[in-house]
């Protein structure tokens, strides 16, 4: 498994979107002007960082501060969030999560799932604002909980600016 990167001019703003494992033979892409509008980046399909990987990352998204736009972390996966959470400098103060998924399991028949919250709907600067911490599992109709510690998961939402 390697990375793959795709990147999209729209508008004055870029979009990136980073694909597979974030690992130490990854090549995060550099830009050769500053950004003018807003760099949004989506994590939906990153399946795995390590800590090379976590490097890698942390000195690259410091290099986009001169973005004028805000950088903008879109549909992030749970191996992303658990980075956000558990490293300070994985996300620096003028980078925002604005939707992350949620994942959730279902004991009765080993179904997974996951749920995108969005900024403005389920959550905002001041935490969270609802969502649903059981599901009905669409195969076997039990209840699935959440395959993650609300209070780890969440951890991100009380840091400043977030
Ligand atoms: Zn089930």
């Amino acid at each position: 498994m390697s990375l793959t990167i795709k990147i999209t001019n729209v508008g004055r703003d870029v979009h990136l979107s980073l694909e597979g494992v974030l690992d130490e033979n990854c090549q995060l892409p550099e830009f050769p002007e500053v950004i003018q509008g807003e760099l949004e980046i989506c994590l939906e399909k990153l399946t795995m960082i390590n800590s090379l990987g976590c490097r890698k990352w942390a000195h690259w998204i410091r290099a986009q501060a001169k973005t004028k736009g805000g950088v903008s972390l879109v549909k992030c996966s749970p191996a992303i969030m658990n980075q956000i959470n558990i490293l300070a400098g994985f996300l620096p103060e003028y980078a925002r999560v604005d939707s992350f998924y949620v994942p959730y399991y279902c004991e009765g028949c080993g179904y997974e799932d996951r749920v995108l919250l969005t900024r403005g709907h389920e959550f905002d600067t001041t935490g969270l604002i609802s969502f649903a911490e059981e599901v009905p599992c669409p195969g076997c109709k039990a209840i699935m909980a959440m395959e993650v510690l609300r209070e780890r998961y969440f951890k991100f939402l009380a840091r400043k600016g977030a």
